[in-house]
C-alpha cells in the first residue's frame, strides 16, 4: 500500500482559498485530446464528439463513510475517485474527466490535503482521467470530499440496468466480501488500539482484505474485456452495497426475477478464514458486505461460450420471469428469499 509522511503542519490559512488551489492542483496537467479546458476558469469545456456521455456523483463524509483513525488520506483520496469511476464502468464506458470538491476544517494542515490531493493524482495517472476541475470550501466539523466523474459511450454501448431477459446468464466479475472483511480488521484493530497504544498489530494475513478496504480499485479492464469477448451485457450495475441488493436493483429496473447459487459465488480463501476467525457466515458477508466494486451483468445464455472460462468473470446464477421472484439457492439446495440489507443493517455504515 501507500507510504504516508506527515510531517510538518501548515496552516491551510497560509495560503489562502486560491493559494491552496494552486498548491494542490499544480500537478493535473490534462493528457486527454477531449479535454479542451481544464482547472483555471470558470468552467472546463470539454469535447466528446459523437459519443454519449456518462455523468456520476458521489459525496464521501467524514464520520460516515469513512474513518480517519485507520484511513490514511492518500488512500482516502484514491478511493473516492474509485468509487465514482466505478459507476462509469457499469455504464459500459470509459472514464475520461473527474471534478474533485472539497469542504474541510481547520484542524487540517495543507500536508493533509497534500496527501489527500497525491492519493487523487495517482488514481487520475492510473485510470487515465483528467481532473478538471472542482471547489474548495471551509466546513465546521470534518472533511468532505464530492467527484464526479465523466465518461463516454458510443450510443449503442452503454449498458443499463435495465434491459435483462428472463434466461439471461447472471455474472459476476473478481470475488466478494473482502473489503467489508477489511474494515471489521481495522475496526477491531482501532478498539486494540484504544485500550493499549503501544499494541503492535500483526495485520501480515489481512493484507488483501485491508487493501481492498482502503485501496479498491474499480473494473477499468471490464469494458474493454467485453469489447473484446464481443458480449454485449443486458444489464450491468456496480456492487457498491452488497451483492443481494445489487441483484434486486436490476430485477427491479429490468422487471425479471433471479436465482442466485450460493456455491457458485467467488470468495477469496482470506475471506473465508477471516469469517470464520469473526464467527461471520461468508455467504452473508458476500450478501450484505459492501465496497468490493465488483461488476455484476447480464448476458444472453447464446453468449456463454463467449465467457466461459475466463479467470475474471464467474456466472453466479439466472435470470427468471418477474413472478417467481429472487432467490437464493443455498448449497443444500433450499431456495431462501433474497433481501437487501446493504451497509445500513449492517451497522456501521450509509450510503
Ligand atoms: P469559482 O469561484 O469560479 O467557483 P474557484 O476559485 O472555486 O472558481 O476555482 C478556480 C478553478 O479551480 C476552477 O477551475 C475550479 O474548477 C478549480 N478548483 C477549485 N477547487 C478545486 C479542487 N478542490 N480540486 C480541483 N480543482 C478545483
Ligand atoms: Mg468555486
Amino acid at each position: 500500500m501507500f507510504e504516508n509522511s506527515q510531517e510538518s503542519r501548515t496552516n491551510l490559512s497560509e495560503l489562502g482559498e486560491f493559494g491552496l488551489i494552486d498548491h494542490l492542483t499544480k500537478n493535473f496537467s490534462p493528457r486527454l485530446k477531449s479535454t479542451i479546458k481544464a482547472i483555471g476558469d470558470d468552467a472546463a469545456v470539454l469535447d466528446f464528439e459523437n459519443e454519449q456521455t456518462l455523468i456520476s456523483t458521489d459525496l464521501l463524509v467524514e464520520g460516515v463513510h469513512f474513518d480517519l483513525s485507520y484511513t490514511p488520506l492518500k488512500h482516502l483520496g484514491y478511493k473516492a475517485v474509485m468509487v465514482n469511476l466505478s459507476d462509469i464502468y457499469a455504464m459500459n464506458g470509459t472514464a475520461t474527466q473527474i471534478t474533485v470538491s472539497i469542504a474541510v476544517s481547520n484542524r487540517f494542515p495543507v500536508e493533509a490535503l497534500e496527501e489527500l490531493y497525491s492519493g487523487i493524482h495517482l488514481a487520475s495517472k492510473i485510470y487515465n482521467v483528467d481532473v478538471v476541475g472542482g471547489d474548495t470550501t471551509s466546513s465546521t466539523s470534518g472533511l468532505f470530499i464530492s467527484v464526479t466523474a465523466l465518461g463516454v459511450a458510443e450510443k449503442d454501448e452503454v449498458v443499463y440496468r435495465e434491459g435483462a431477459n428472463p434466461n439471461d446468464l447472471l455474472v459476476l466479475t473478481g470475488d466478494l466480501g473482502a473489503a467489508y472483511m477489511g474494515l471489521q480488521v481495522l475496526e477491531r484493530e482501532k478498539e486494540v488500539f484504544k485500550a493499549n497504544p503501544n499494541a503492535q498489530p500483526d495485520l501480515d494475513q489481512y493484507t488483501y482484505l485491508i487493501e481492498r478496504q482502503l485501496k479498491p480499485e474499480a473494473r477499468k479492464d471490464i469494458p474493454p474485456l467485453l469489447k473484446k469477448l464481443e458480449v454485449k451485457p443486458t444489464s450491468m450495475i456496480d456492487i457498491s452495497d452488497g451483492l443481494s441488493s445489487e441483484i434486486i436493483h436490476l430485477c427491479k429496473s429490468s422487471k425479471v426475477g433471479a436465482n442466485l447459487f450460493e456455491e457458485k459465488i467467488p470468495l477469496d480463501p482470506a475471506v473465508i478464514s477471516v469469517c470464520e476467525e469473526f464467527q461471520l457466515d461468508s455467504t452473508t458477508i458476500a450478501l450484505s458486505g459492501g465496497e468490493d466494486y465488483e461488476l455484476l451483468f447480464t448476458i444472453s445464455q447464446n453468449d456463454y461460450d463467449k465467457i466461459k472460462g475466463n479467470p475474471h468473470l464467474t456466472v453466479i446464477g439466472h435470470m427468471t420471469e418477474e413472478k417467481e421472484g429472487m432467490h437464493l439457492i443455498t448449497r443444500a439446495a433450499q431456495k431462501l428469499p433474497l433481501i437487501a440489507r446493504g451497509w445500513n443493517s449492517m451497522g456501521n455504515k450509509e450510503d
